[in-house]
């Protein structure tokens, strides 16, 4: 008898919440296909309908599942709180031992949890947050001209028009 579970492979969205006000919505299933089309608002009866043509078949993302948009950027999900934490409590050290090595080790253990923060996945249109899915297409980082666009259309100084495709698989921004 062979045993083969895939290993559960959590994946989480963070939806802005219809009711606006910067509420966010997090929906977390086992796996990109475990998501089913819609799913009501908590504590409202409004339906919140997921795009699911924008998962690839092999679990990736060819745009928001949220609103559609083609356009996300990766970044890393860091804690940035406790990052600025651990430089306080070093700087008071630097008080205490009247030397900089607190200051050094903070610097490496932030260095170290920024290397092993998970990517996530945002919209640049509705900023839906996607986690856990798969790594291809791959999204570049942060790109301000198509926040620019976005925002502005037509005024926007820096913005060109939007790639074939969107983001999915495009390079990495110059600036
Ligand atoms: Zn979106």
């Amino acid at each position: 008898m062979s045993f083969d579970p895939k290993p559960l492979r959590w994946i989480e969205l963070d939806l802005p919440h219809p009711d606006g006000g910067g509420r966010l919505v997090t929906l977390r299933t086992d796996g990109p296909f475990a998501l089913r089309s819609w799913y009501f608002a908590p504590e409202s009866d409004v339906k919140m309908e997921l795009h699911l043509d924008r998962r690839t078949p092999e679990g990736g993302l060819t745009g928001c599942l949220h609103c559609g948009h083609a356009e996300l950027y990766t970044r890393k999900k860091f804690n940035k709180t406790l990052g600025f934490a651990i430089v306080g409590v070093a700087a008071l050290l630097v008080l205490v031992f009247e030397n900089y090595w607190s200051l050094v080790a903070a610097a490496v253990i932030d260095l170290v949890l920024f290397s092993i923060a998970r990517d996530e996945v945002v919209c640049y249109s509705c900023s839906a947050v996607h986690r856990g899915f798969g790594v291809s297409p791959r999204h570049p980082s942060f790109d301000r001209t198509i926040e620019e666009r976005l925002k502005f259309g037509e005024r926007a100084v820096m913005g060109e028009p939007m790639r074939e495709g969107g983001t999915a698989n495009a390079p990495d921004p110059e600036h």
